[in-house]
């Protein structure tokens, strides 16, 4: 009989990482969630918190940390804009010195690791849609460098600590992904429309809104995780896993607005520095050796569960 799992989830309070918790102990995981609460909240894992399998640490990544586990999930990272920009130093410590110390973790227990990367690796690209093999186009110098080049030397150290140690990685790279459990106030396109439309106030557009991106909702991440994480110890990745449905942010405002049937306006800000003006992933690779994954959930199914998800919020 196999042996029950123990699996290690850094960033496990957060959006991604507690649905991602939720999901192993429900495959018969022990999960330990580990998480210094910057941007994530007991809250999101508090149903957990008696499940006999769930352990949950209040710990920093920054710091070392030491257990025994046979899978790593390295979630640990602020990632929206105003978060990650509010401690730029804090961010490019998090991803660089953090993703040492659970590769040298992963190193000394034998575990596989799988590191979230991001599409922001590509920068604004020249290239679209992005496969994995496009190198970028980022400013390394810029507000957000601090988040796109502390995730890519995070994939290096992955790759190194892979050729130099034999450590098992798994590099995901994740195109924006929403859904229930988004913090309201992280300032994310998705969660920014959905709460200022459930409050009559403006919708923010930064730019002409003609931007682009691919949004992928988060049960379909979690499954291209699960699946990453099983396939063979030949396969490191990267690989990108998002949704290839482009939508300006335009539409996406439009989407929001009738389906929340709000009385909001469209209001036009400056755009920020850097923002990318189109994304979406080249999901080729994911298919071929993630056995047909393929994103199944579209937005507009998506979007009902993060509406509902944020009106209970709201009228609490
Ligand atoms: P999130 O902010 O909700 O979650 C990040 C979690 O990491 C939070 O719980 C936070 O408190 C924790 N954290 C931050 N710094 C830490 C540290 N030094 N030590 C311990 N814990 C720390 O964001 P999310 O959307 O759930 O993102 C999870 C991961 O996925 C991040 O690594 C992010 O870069 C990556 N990612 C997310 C998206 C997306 O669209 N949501 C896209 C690309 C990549
Ligand atoms: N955006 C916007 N209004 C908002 C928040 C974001 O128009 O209130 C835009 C932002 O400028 C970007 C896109 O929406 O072009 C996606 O932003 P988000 O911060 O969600 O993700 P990222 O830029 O990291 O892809």
């Amino acid at each position: 009989m196999e042996r029950t799992k123990r699996i290690l989830v850094t960033g496990g309070a957060g959006f991604i990482g507690s649905h991602l918790c939720e999901r192993l102990l429900h495959e018969g995981n022990e999960v330990v969630c580990l998480d210094n609460y910057f941007t994530g909240s007991r809250k999101n894992i508090i149903h957990l918190i008696d499940n006999p399998c769930f352990e949950l640490v209040r710990h920093d990544i920054t710091m070392p940390y030491f257990i025994e586990a046979d899978e790593i999930y390295n979630l640990a990272c602020p990632a929206s804009p105003v978060h990650y920009q509010y401690n730029a130093i804090k961010t490019i410590k998090t991803s660089v010195q953090g993703t040492i110390h659970m590769l040298g973790m992963a190193k000394r227990v034998k575990a596989k690791i799988l590191q979230a990367s991001t599409s922001e690796v590509y920068g604004d690209p020249k290239i679209h849609p992005q496969p994995e093999d496009y190198w970028g186009h980022v400013n390394p110098v810029g507000v957000r460098s601090c988040y796109d080049e502390g995730k890519r030397c995070a994939e290096t150290l992955c790759m190194d600590y892979h050729r130099q140690n034999n450590v098992k990685i798994k590099i995901v790279r994740i195109f924006n992904t929403y859904g229930p459990r988004m913090d309201p106030n992280d300032g994310r396109v998705v969660s920014n429309f959905i709460v200022q439309a459930l409050q009559n106030k403006d919708l923010t557009i930064y730019g002409d809104g003609e931007q682009s991106r691919s949004f992928q909702f988060v049960d379909d991440l979690l499954e291209g995780f699960i699946r990453m994480m099983a396939t063979d110890d030949s396969i490191t990745g990267p690989v990108n896993l998002g949704n290839p449905v482009e939508f300006t942010i335009r539409e996406l405002a439009d989407l929001i607005l009738g389906m929340t049937g709000s009385k909001s306006r469209i209001v036009n800000l400056p755009l920020p520095q850097d923002d990318p003006v189109q994304r979406q992933p080249d999901i080729s690779l994911a298919k071929k050796i993630l056995n047909g994954w393929s994103p199944e959930i579209q937005l507009e199914n998506g979007l009902e569960k993060t509406i509902s998800y944020f009106r209970n919020l709201l009228d609490k």
